[in-house]
């Protein structure tokens, strides 16, 4: 979360001023300061920061859990909705001003210790999990919650990262000014793909669009891109390299199946071709789908104990802010349940009791 300097709370240490988002961030800072200790041990981590991890975050802090939360970035995928408008209580809104609310909630009423960073590893520790971070900071934690969603899906092909945001683009831009009056190509033939199309309309000069199959949207979007008249449509046509020296000047295409192949000129390429889910960190230890979504139980646990996932990253049918959210709350509800239920475990082991003593009776 970036921090403004007319806005962040300030504190002064080794004559220097820092910044914070809020009074719990400063009060850990200084603390960490001061006893050269930063923590790392936990009771949960919640990897992640989008709807499912902060609502799992906001729910963890009501309950007065000892957790951390994780995540590149707070806000995730929902930051790029310019137009929410099927979450309950508002009926319109923007994926920014919501996100912006979340985090209010999560840093300044219901605080959690948290950091900006990106989670590289998990593996079982003998008490729970080590979760090893950036730069090497490792946490322990008994539990953790996996939040971490989807990323879109690249083409894969040659000049796609030269060009990474030099002329290609994945998904919606706030500022079209650079594109004005120029040529694009929009790869892809589901729904966003055509959304996007709609949104180039009459802010740029010719829009090629480019589809690896028939165009798969809504049947309504398909009539109006095909209505607007002034659009290339390519279907069953792949994008197989991006052209240009120092600048993006088009994309080389081929038929499917095929060897003909045409140069479309292009000082912008928009790709929407879908999403990935981003279970990798621990795909080796639970069970994930053909789509590699995790695959969790109505608790939101997985088939590795101590492991809860939710959201975008799970088989959970509907991938939706209020679902990722709603699926988050539950998520922080079962890990406590499970923190609770290997507290009751460890003191009945511990416990000594007068021989003959049953074990139900220890608890
Ligand atoms: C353009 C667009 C428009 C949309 N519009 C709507 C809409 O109008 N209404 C609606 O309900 N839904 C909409 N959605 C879908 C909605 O945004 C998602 O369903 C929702 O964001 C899923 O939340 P999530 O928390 O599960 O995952 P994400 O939002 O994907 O968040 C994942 C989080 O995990 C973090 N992360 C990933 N890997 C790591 C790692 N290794 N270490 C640390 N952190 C990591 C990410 O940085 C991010 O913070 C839209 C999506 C897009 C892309």
């Amino acid at each position: 979360m970036e921090v403004q300097k007319d806005t962040g709370i300030r504190a002064e240490c080794d004559n220097t001023v820092h910044y914070f988002c809020s009074e719990g961030c400063r009060d850990k800072f200084l603390q960490e300061k001061t006893c050269k200790r930063p923590r790392t041990l936990y009771d949960l981590i919640i990897v992640g920061g989008g709807p499912a991890g902060l609502t799992a975050a906001v729910y963890a802090a009501t309950m007065k859990m000892d957790a951390f939360l994780i995540a590149k970035d707070l806000g995730g995928q929902a930051v790029d909705s310019t137009k929410i408008e099927n979450y309950m209580g508002y009926d319109f809104i923007t994926g920014p001003q919501l996100i912006e609310k979340f985090q209010e909630q999560l840093v300044r009423s219901h605080y959690i210790d948290h950091v900006i960073s990106e989670v590289e590893k998990i593996e079982p520790a003998d008490d729970g999990f080590r979760v090893i971070a950036s730069e090497l900071k490792t946490y322990s934690a008994k539990a953790v919650i996996i939040t971490t969603g989807m990323a879109r899906r690249t083409l894969g092909v040659e000049g796609e990262e030269r060009f990474q945001r030099k002329g290609v683009f994945y998904g919606n831009i706030q500022d079209l000014s650079f594109i004005q009056d120029k040529d694009v190509v929009v790869a892809g033939g589901g729904n966003s793909a055509l959304q996007m199309v709609e949104n180039l309309h009459g802010v740029t000069a010719r829009i090629n669009l480019v589809s690896a199959t028939e165009l798969t949207g809504d049947a309504m979007i398909i009539e109006r891109v095909r209505g607007l008249g002034d659009v290339g449509i390519y279907e069953e046509y792949k994008v197989v390299e991006f052209l240009g020296d120092v600048a993006l000047a088009g994309v080389s295409i081929r038929k499917m199946a095929g060897e003909e192949t045409a140069s479309l000129p292009a000082e912008g390429v928009f790709i929407s071709i879908g999403f990935k889910p981003n279970s990798g960190l621990v795909t080796r230890l639970v069970d994930v789908n053909d789509r590699g979504e995790i695959i969790i139980q109505p608790d939101c646990s997985t088939t590795y104990p101590g492991i809860f996932a939710a959201g975008d990253i799970t088989n959970a049918f509907g991938k939706r802010i209020i679902i990722a959210s709603g699926e988050g709350a539950k998520a922080a509800l079962a890990a406590k349940q499970y923190l609770l239920d290997l507290r009751k475990r460890h003191v009945a082991a511990v416990c000594v009791l007068p021989a003959g003593t049953a074990r139900a009776e220890r608890l």
